[in-house]
């Protein structure tokens, strides 16, 4: 069964003790304000969700004792309830949630009596109390569960997923059900798909052996504690096919801090090529953060790390370090899964694009960006294209995604979140934006796509020999035998429109439209192919084949490659590399 970390019972309020956990099972039931305000103290309960909830059914309690003793009236209701909340607030005074949640009951408890005028009696004001409490309660199980089905989603959709590593404690137990990092693991096991967990001890405190361990076993879902040393094999071994975990605060650009010890994770799941996902609810989300470094960390107790079971394990000479959180890089992150769905990289742009209810980009456009970008700065290297010219594009046709360079920028100092990302016909995609525009070649790269749908890579360059063997006006034939992955015989030549014009997005689609490279007179060439490593590996053919019927041209009579031999090539290359 899933364990509950704070529960409502019979009017009563329950908590479960985990400073007992997991040896043993303590059930409290909290009467007043002071004894939640203790057990919030001593991290009887503890998880920001649940920190908070635990404080929203204290200010309550609080109101309750004072209507049983007669010293609550509804003249004195707000400010009895102002009173208790900031009394509460002083429990663990860095808590956000804490301070968010007795807010929230100081509000309603103002409300209520501007509402009811003159005529509510007390205890209906605290019945009020009451059922704001449940209604907390009811929305975090019900972000939790949007967070759980969502993450679980993308679990099933991992091909012959197992089990997934945890960090810390993230479960049931910090939140009212479900958890966030476990979420999707719960929500697994309810639609009967197999899961499993690999639980991070997480020193210094082990709340991954103590509460994760505690609360999957407790569940039914089988959990495998190790040392937060032994994730690198457990990787290696491939025992996990996903690594899952919470946050402490998120940065605008998808930067997370979370328990020490996240990061390392992170960097392993990356160099095995495992998707590592964040789950939080959006009000993790610290938008006034431009990236992580702005995070402030806790530095904790040094005992924390000198002592092990009581005993002292660091010599009194050595110094110790103890960080309570680490930030994990963007950069490390496959997605970050909230109640109010699923965003994917570009982080800044899908965050904000979530909070402001905008449908957000349903994949991972870093990876198409990334592309593009390496594809680009090696048009530049390789002396294809210089400066900010020329332009290079890939597709996502499952979910309509165009990734280009953008106008202007220079090659050397591009970034890959600086790639803009449009749908296919060239639209901008609501809440997806960076400071950039598209390349003006954007119609052209777009009707090539439309022309060419076995295609997903664009590279047009401004290569020299390309560009001198188009403005000769003349047939370039096959002159190298690498020219039979472009076309049977000659490469087809565009003749001169104005760039960025759609008179040359509609020529150069047509010329495309058998052929998979083309020269544009007196402005480059254009190649097409599935991936980008094909298209770019064309438009370097292309470059090196034009420059051979250049040279050759200097020396006299140029001798093509025959018309039969160049179409067999053409068949022949279509294996080439597969
Ligand atoms: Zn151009």
């Amino acid at each position: 069964m899933l364990p509950k970390p704070i529960w409502l019972e019979n009017g009563k309020v329950f908590l479960i003790d985990q400073t007992k956990l997991p040896g043993e099972l303590c059930q409290l039931e909290i009467t007043t304000a002071e004894q939640m305000w203790d057990a919030i103290k001593r991290l009887v309960v503890r998880g920001a969700p649940a920190i908070g909830l635990a404080a929203a059914f204290g200010v309550w309690l609080g109101a309750a004792r004072r209507l049983e003793a007669g010293t609550l009236t509804a003249d004195n209701f707000t400010a009895a309830v102002e009173e208790i909340g900031a009394y509460l607030d002083t429990a663990r005074p860095t808590a956000v949630n804490l301070h968010w949640a007795v807010t929230r009951m100081q509000d309603v408890a103002v409300a209520q009596c501007a509402a009811a005028e003159d005529r509510i009696t007390a205890a209906e004001l605290v019945q009020g109390l009451y059922l704001e409490c449940q209604r907390m309660l009811e929305e975090d199980i019900a972000a939790c569960k949007a967070m759980g089905e969502y993450g679980a989603d993308l679990l099933q959709n991992i091909p012959n997923f197992q089990a997934m590593l945890t960090h810390c404690n993230a479960g049931a137990l910090a939140t009212s059900m479900y958890g966030t990092a476990l979420a999707p693991a719960y929500i697994l096991q309810e639609r009967q798909h197999p899961v499993a967990v690999y639980s991070d001890e997480t020193r210094p405190l082990l709340q991954g052996a103590r509460l994760t361990a505690w609360e999957l076993s407790q569940s039914g879902i089988p959990v495998t504690t190790i040392c937060d040393n032994m994730a690198g094999v457990v990787m290696a071994q491939q025992k996990v096919q996903a690594v899952v975990v919470g946050a402490d605060r998120i940065a605008a650009n998808g930067d997370t801090a979370n328990k020490i010890g996240t990061y390392t994770v992170a960097v392993l799941a990356k160099e095995h090529g495992i998707p590592f996902y964040v789950v939080a609810p959006l009000s993790t989300v610290d938008f006034s953060l431009r990236d992580g470094s702005l995070i402030p960390i806790e530095q904790r107790k040094e005992e924390e790390i000198r002592q092990f079971n009581g005993r002292q394990t660091v010599p009194d000479g050595a110094m110790v370090f103890n960080p309570a959180f680490d930030v994990t890089p963007e950069r490390y992150i496959t997605a970050i899964i909230t109640e109010k769905g699923v965003a994917y990289p570009p982080f800044a742009q899908n965050l904000e694009a979530l909070r402001r209810g905008q449908p957000a980009l349903q994949c991972d456009a870093r990876s198409l960006q990334q592309q593009v970008l390496t594809a680009a700065q090696n048009m530049a290297k390789d002396g294809l294209s210089s400066g900010s010219f020329g332009n290079v594009s890939m597709v996502d046709r499952e979910h309509d995604l165009l990734a280009i360079t953008p106008s202007g920028v220079l090659y050397d100092q591009m970034k890959a979140e600086d790639i803009c990302i449009v749908h296919m016909d060239g639209s901008e995609i609501a809440g997806v934006r960076n400071g950039y525009k598209p390349s003006s070649e954007l119609p052209m790269h777009c009707a090539i796509y439309q022309a060419r749908p076995d295609c997903s890579a664009i590279v047009h360059t401004h290569a020299a020999y390309c560009t001198a063997y188009g403005a000769s006006g003349q047939a370039l034939g096959a002159v190298i035998s690498e020219m039979g992955m472009l076309v049977p015989g000659a490469i087809p030549l565009v003749p001169y429109c104005s760039p960025g014009s759609e008179e040359l997005a509609q020529q150069t689609a047509e010329a495309l439209r058998e052929a998979n490279g083309c020269l544009l007179a007196n402005h480059g060439a254009v190649t097409v192919a599935d991936t980008m490593e094909r298209a770019y590996m064309l438009a370097q053919i292309l470059e090196d084949g034009s420059r051979a019927a250049c040279l050759a041209g200097q020396m006299g009579r140029v001798q093509e490659i025959p018309a039969k031999e160049s179409a067999a090539l053409f068949e022949k290359m279509k294996q080439y590399g597969r």
